[in-house]
């Protein structure tokens, strides 16, 4: 039975390790944080940790290419594996079906009109809806500046660490080892070097997000990834924003209103590049602030709201090169980095989980 090893549990090694575990694999994931991904942080150690699970898949403005077919690829996979994760683990998944509504702020919605066509011929269901509809369906929206929406009905958010619970979980049940508190120093093309020794490889898959910069350079050929940070926030509203419904995604300006009960949300994320001194900590009040002040000026009742909790992370960006980065390292067949997944790395853990088994598999 060939061995693999996976350096990263966040949800990239997390759905490579469960879709690895249902072959005839002998599966091994190794990650230096001491447990699983944790909710409730505010510092978030993994990307996978902060991030908001929103699902951007047919109201992406890419009209063809991979990372569009990738993207489609993750709707789907999720739309049949949450169910099935949670009938093969117990745990709930928190997965919103109700699509997401992107509001939209300019007059000219010609590119918007054009995608509608497009997705249409590849399968795919976009609308555009005009203002009184939106105000008749979500009368608690401030539709001031607002010119229209783009709802898409199929793309979906999950709760990525719940997600990433269910993964584990599943994987394990289908026999696949995992070693927390171990971090990947090293590997040749026999062997991975941990913390707590060495594990005898035939496939040694690194899915470390921004740790992957580090340990490409340990095997002589650096991918540089650089971090961009997202701040995000948990709110609980005094009043729901519509009763007995279950509410889409919101977004306008890149600002998402994520729905968890009727009256509590998230709210993120900003966008946060490092200077040449690096990443700017503590993270930057103002820019949170500007997503605030958007958050509110869509959705009024935001300005009421209780602070549950403030978090953030980074995502992991591929430094003059286009997320993600799935391929093997030259001169290393059986080295495969599946990583650098930056804004979108739930929503594309599952093609990049597929194309790791059909480098190792051939299928
Ligand atoms: C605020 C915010 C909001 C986001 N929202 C969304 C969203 O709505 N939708 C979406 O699709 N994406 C979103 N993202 C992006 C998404 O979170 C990332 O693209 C994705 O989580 C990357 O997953 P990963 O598994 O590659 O990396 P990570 O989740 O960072 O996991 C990498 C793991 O590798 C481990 N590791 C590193 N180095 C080593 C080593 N040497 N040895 C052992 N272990 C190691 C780390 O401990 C970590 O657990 C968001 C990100 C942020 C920050």
């Amino acid at each position: 039975m060939a061995k693999v090893t996976i350096a990263g549990c966040g949800i990239v090694g997390a759905t490579i390790a469960y879709e690895l575990s249902k072959s005839d694999l002998d599966v091994t994931v190794v990650d230096q944080q001491p447990a699983p991904v944790e909710p409730d942080l505010s510092v978030c150690p993994s990307a996978t940790g902060a991030a908001l699970g929103v699902l951007m898949g047919a109201i992406s403005k890419k009209e063809k290419g991979n990372n569009l077919r990738m993207r489609l690829a993750g709707i789907q996979y999720y739309e049949r594996t949450v169910p099935e994760l949670e009938a093969l683990t117990g745990l709930a998944i928190p997965f919103n079906r109700q699509g997401i509504v992107m509001l939209q702020f300019e007059s000219d919605l010609s590119v918007w009109e054009r995608l509608v066509g497009i997705r249409e011929q590849q399968g795919w269901t976009l609308e555009i809806w005009q203002r009184d509809r939106l105000q008749q369906q979500f009368p608690f929206l401030n539709l001031d500046q607002v010119s229209a929406a783009v709802y898409s009905p199929h793309d979906r958010q999950v709760n990525p660490v719940a997600l990433t619970r269910a993964l584990i979980k599943a994987a394990k049940l289908n026999g696949a080892t995992f070693k927390f508190n171990t971090s990947v120093r090293g590997a040749t093309d026999q062997s991975v070097q941990t913390s707590n020794g060495d594990i005898a490889s035939d496939y040694f898959i690194v899915s470390a997000g921004l740790g992957s910069t580090a340990l490409t350079a340990a095997l002589a050929t650096p991918v540089d990834i650089r971090p961009v940070l997202g701040q995000a926030i948990e709110i609980r509203l005094k009043e729901p924003l519509c009763a007995n419904c279950t509410l889409p995604v919101i977004s306008g300006n890149d600002v998402h209103l994520v729905p968890l009960s009727e009256t509590e949300y998230w709210i993120g994320a900003t966008v946060e590049f490092p200077t040449e001194a690096g990443l700017s900590l503590p993270p930057d009040g103002a820019m949170f602030e500007a997503v605030m002040d958007q958050a509110i000026a869509f959705c009024p009742a935001i300005a009421q709201a209780e602070t549950i909790r403030t978090w953030y992370g980074v995502r992991p960006r591929p430094q003059g090169r286009p997320a993600p980065i799935i391929e093997t390292l030259p001169g290393h067949p059986h080295i495969l980095l599946a990583t650098g997944h930056y804004r979108n790395g739930v929503l594309l853990a599952p093609a990049t989980a597929a194309k790791v088994r059909e480098t190792i598999l051939g299928s």
